[in-house]
């Protein structure tokens, strides 16, 4: 017997038409570093998507299921396109604009782009690859920036607003198959070819609606969010297909990356809600300690993408910002848990939930598995690591245009579980407190040591800015943690103090011997600790190591 409702397919159209409509007056504002902001209302985003959905198929002859790449900042029209090239039955695939060129030829040609909508200011960047993308027939471009750049190079070059213009504010959008192809976004790759993940209109869907649910982001009309998080970046954490839903408005920080800038923002147009990688948070709280500004609008600002060290929560407390952990990444669209503390709670009650990396949703389900590939309990202590699966985590790669998906056994189980990479404990009632990646941990004389650990307790101190932890060979453990450390403008380095004060937090037998200071932390192209680059200077002998 089959239920009596209707089958209605969940598309991302169905997302643009109501929040057109239902919530025409909301709206995105874009930063643009002169006196006023850009402004347009999501009635106006739904017209231009519209326009734009016609300017693709009538003038550069896409059809549905090409893909389209954007090489652009968080602003309106990178809205649009995300709204527009997935409705008209085509595939937004957005491009990291902080990966090594090489490493986006071949994103680009594997994905087979026909079309890339770029920015302006990026062109510096896009012109050069543009020999190496054979597949690329047109280039769209908005905003300023010097178009001379793509003289003489063998795509057509459309000015996006020139395009759009003219053209009908509504489109006849297809009734497609919601498990068709919306968007894909490839991996960071820190290993190997990157690996492309194709999000499905269902599966964008229900990740919206779990992003708006009051345990996770839980925004309204009522709330303004900055987006820092890359449009780039897993979908800006699906915060633009979401915000369509219930009329939150957008503020884009489009190129405005750095702490200042981001003060400027804060304060002048007041959003309540914010969302970003912690380093961004690391950046705006030494930027606002120097120079103090009113951040006091933003009830909550989701971080994550790396693990949030508690100092950094403290600090913003203090400022009266409430920091909400939450834990995905690119397989899993990428909300998979969130760190809103159970109810009934005082404040002292409720820290312990907060430092975890969250709860899991109705639509994540996890299990932990340990090195054996047994099952262990979620008991706040046996650590395994972390596999889920559900309506809106991947379970295969992109193969290519004419190529299988991949399920590389390394990364999906048997019974096509995503294996996260990721290490840590559960307690009984679903809170994950992630303690390593799988290829960070350090194994130390058969014991596990969590780098996590060390950074947060060594972040903790006075002096220092930000810390990393890295496995290094030693002779008689196996391996040790080396303690790689960025020091506050004016501090010294002293660090039997410093290990002293790690001390008061981790067992005497996890206290790293090798020290150094570095000048800052190496970051891959979306931010988090590179921790694979220290470990090739510590193995090359470039690092000025202090042992105690
Ligand atoms: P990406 O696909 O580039 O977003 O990377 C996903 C990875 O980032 C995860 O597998 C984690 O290792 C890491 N990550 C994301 N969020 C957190 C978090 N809140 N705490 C610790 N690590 C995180």
């Amino acid at each position: 017997m089959y239920g009596t409702m209707q089958d209605v397919p969940l598309l991302v159209s169905r997302i643009l038409e109501h929040g057109r409509t239902i919530h025409g007056r909301s709206t995105v504002t874009t930063w643009t570093g002169e006196q006023e902001p850009h402004r347009r209302t999501f009635a106006e985003i739904g017209d231009r998507a519209a326009q734009l959905a016609h300017a693709l198929r009538d003038e550069l002859g896409v059809t549905p299921g090409s893909a389209l790449g954007t090489l652009m900042w968080n602003n309106a029209e990178h809205v649009e396109a995300y709204l527009a090239i997935p409705s008209m039955g085509a595939v937004l695939h957005t491009l990291n604009l902080r990966l090594p060129a090489e490493q986006l030829v071949w994103i680009v040609n594997h994905a087979d782009d026909k079309v890339v909508l770029a920015n302006g200011s990026l062109l510096p960047l896009l012109a050069p690859l543009l020999p190496h993308l054979p597949s690329v027939e047109h280039v769209v471009v908005s905003g300023p920036g010097d178009r001379s750049l793509l003289d003489g190079l063998a795509p057509t070059v459309h000015e996006y607003e020139e395009l759009i213009a003219g053209r009908p504010t509504s489109y006849a959008w297809p009734e497609l198959d919601e498990r068709s192809a919306a968007a894909m976004c490839y991996t960071s790759g820190t290993t190997g070819d990157p690996k492309g993940v194709v999000y499905s209109h269902r599966s964008i869907y229900l990740h919206s609606m779990q992003v708006n649910m009051a345990e996770s982001m839980g925004l309204t009309d009522k709330d303004t969010t900055l987006v820092v998080v890359p449009q780039f970046h897993v979908n800006a954490w699906g915060l633009p297909h979401a915000t369509f839903m219930t009329g939150v408005n957008m503020l884009m920080p489009d190129r405005f990356l750095q702490p200042a800038p981001l003060a400027e923002m804060i304060e002048r147009e007041r959003p309540t809600h914010a969302a970003a990688v912690p380093t961004i948070w690391q950046g705006l709280l030494a930027e606002v300690t120097a120079k103090p500004r009113d951040l006091s609008s933003m009830a909550s600002v989701t971080i994550g993408g790396a693990a949030c060290p508690p100092s950094l929560m403290e600090a913003y407390d203090k400022l009266g910002v409430r920091l909400c952990h939450a834990w995905g990444m690119t397989e899993t669209s990428p909300l998979g848990t969130m760190s809103n503390p159970p109810a009934g709670l005082t404040d002292e009650q409720e820290w312990p939930y907060r430092i975890t990396q969250g709860r899991f949703p109705a639509g994540v389900e996890a299990r932990l598995v340990g090195p054996g590939g047994e099952h262990l309990p979620w008991d706040g202590e046996s650590a395994g690591e972390l596999e889920v699966r559900g309506a809106w985590i991947a379970g295969a790669y992109y193969g290519g245009a004419d190529g299988e998906d991949l399920r590389p056994e390394d990364k999906f189980s048997e019974d096509g579980w995503l294996k996260t990479g990721d290490v840590g404990v559960i307690s009984a009632d679903g809170y994950l407190t992630l303690t390593d990646r799988a290829k960070d941990v350090i194994k130390s004389g058969g014991e596990w040591i969590s780098s996590v650990d060390l950074e947060n307790a060594l972040m903790a101190h006075p002096d220092v800015a930000e810390a990393a932890v890295v496995a290094v060979p030693d002779e008689k453990w196996g391996e040790r943690p080396l303690a790689t450390v960025v020091l506050k403008e004016g501090a010294t380095a002293d660090y039997a103090a410093l290990r002293t004060f790690l001390a008061q937090s981790v067992a005497k037998w996890q206290l790293p011997e090798r020290w150094t200071i570095i000048p800052a932390v190496p970051k891959t192209s979306v931010g988090k600790f590179d921790k694979k680059v220290i470990r090739r200077q510590y193995a090359d002998g470039e690092l000025d190591i202090t042992q105690l």
